[in-house]
């Protein structure tokens, strides 16, 4: 079995895969770390266990949800651990084997993703010290992008900054990325290593991809997460001056008003409602203007960016939907594709109204010219898959 983590800065999710089967055994989250209200719950083999945190943080919530697991589950059946790590820098371009190295140049990166780094260190720190005994393999969001090329990863910023700060476009959503545009070469029936798609992640954060050959070679987040599409709470792309503008006329610092953009902008700002696509669709459908604008923002904006993206395929054999929005929202699928018939993107609509469950993924009609799918994504899988890898390479040397 794999043991997969993913830890945040007020949470710790972890799921236990079977490594031949890639089936999910055991699904944990402890929440709200470092709150009176923080809580435990894991699922094992069908059985909910939920208990109270009581303020705990990282280190005594991760034993606690080690101890309920190792009750369930023989610690020895784990062979391998992996953790996901939001920031590679250019340093990390594939998973990588945990050490006291290794761990420094994560913590070293953290300035370039302050929220996330230290908390996937926690976690990380805690693990290890739990179960010494087996490799600990990060696994990183940045590094399915870390061959974009140069043209689409620098900004037309003084190259020096480059040099100097670390500044360029790296990407996010790798895993899923990746995950997500093998199954569609495998629905395609053709090799990942020889299509041209574009996928398309929409959860509460949101980026598209242009995977060319099975390589990324261009993303619509950049240096950081908030760049490129609109999201729940996040503006992505904003005219570069705006933070000026506002500081001059607000007084708000430019903390305060990254703040802003991270987290009161996006389908919430824009709603001034929600950030969650649900809510917003049922709003629209009850004739809710705002959110009927927040909508066609969304996918106006994502219209626009794939056919940008489009630029870098040259030929789009296919366009994939992943994530919360784009596994479930019809809606949201249907006024984005209708943008993009210069693509020769349709869609089929009974397909689409199933989010193609019975036409094993294609929401486009049958014999279109451009296949257009929806696959489940499954970070967990592709970490396991990862973490197998490099466990299997292992024990051949
Ligand atoms: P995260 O990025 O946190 O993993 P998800 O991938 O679960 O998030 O996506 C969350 C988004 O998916 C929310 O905006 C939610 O409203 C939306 N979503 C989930 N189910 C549906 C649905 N049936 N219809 C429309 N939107 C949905």
């Amino acid at each position: 079995m794999i043991l997969i983590i993913n830890s945040g800065s007020s949470s710790i999710k972890m799921a236990l895969i079977d490594k031949l089967s890639e089936a999910l055994l055991a699904e944990g989250r402890a929440e709200r770390l470092g709150d009176v209200q923080a809580r435990l719950s894991w699922t094992i083999t069908d059985q909910v266990h939920d208990m109270d945190l009581q303020g705990a943080r990282h280190e005594a919530a991760m034993l606690q949800m080690l101890s309920v697991l190792f009750c369930h589950i023989e610690k020895t059946g784990i062979v391998a651990v992996g953790h996901r790590v939001v920031h590679g820098g250019e340093r990390f371009v594939a998973p990588t084997l945990l050490d006291d190295a290794v761990i420094a140049e994560i913590q070293s990166l953290s300035h370039l993703a302050p929220l996330h780094n230290p908390a996937n260190l926690l976690g990380i720190h805690a693990a290890i010290k739990h179960m010494p005994e087996i490799p600990h393999i990060a696994v990183f969001d940045t590094a399915f992008h870390h061959a974009m090329p140069l043209c689409a990863s620098l900004y037309a910023v003084p190259y020096r900054w480059y040099g100097e700060y670390g500044v360029r476009r790296y990407g996010f959503h790798g895993t899923s990325h990746h995950y997500v545009g093998q199954q569609a070469a495998l629905i395609l029936d053709r090799q990942f290593s020889d299509c041209r798609l574009l996928t398309v992640h929409l959860g509460n954060g949101c980026s598209a991809t242009a995977i060319v050959d099975g390589i990324s070679v261009d993303t619509t987040m950049g240096m950081t997460p908030l760049e490129g599409l609109m999201m729940g709470t996040r503006s992505g792309d904003v005219d570069p001056g705006l933070h000026d503008f506002i500081a001059r006329v607000s007084g708000k610092t430019l903390a305060e008003i990254t703040d802003v953009l991270n987290r009161e902008s996006g389908l919430l700002g824009v709603s001034g409602r929600s950030n969650d696509m649900r809510e917003l669709l049922a709003a629209a459908d009850d004739g809710d203007e705002r959110a009927v604008l927040a909508v066609d923002i969304f996918c106006y904006r994502l219209a626009k960016s794939l056919a940008g993206l489009a630029v870098a395929l040259g030929r789009v054999d296919a366009i994939v939907f992943t994530g919360g929005i784009g596994e479930n929202a019809s809606v949201v699928r249907a006024k984005t594709i209708e943008l993009l018939e210069m693509l020769g993107a349709q869609l089929d609509t009974v397909r689409n109204q199933r989010h193609g469950q019975d036409s094993n993924g294609f929401i486009s009609p049958c014999g279109a010219s451009l296949p257009v799918l929806v696959v489940a994504t499954n970070e967990e899988k592709m970490i396991a898959r990862y973490v197998s890898a490099i466990v299997n390479a292992q024990e051949n040397i």
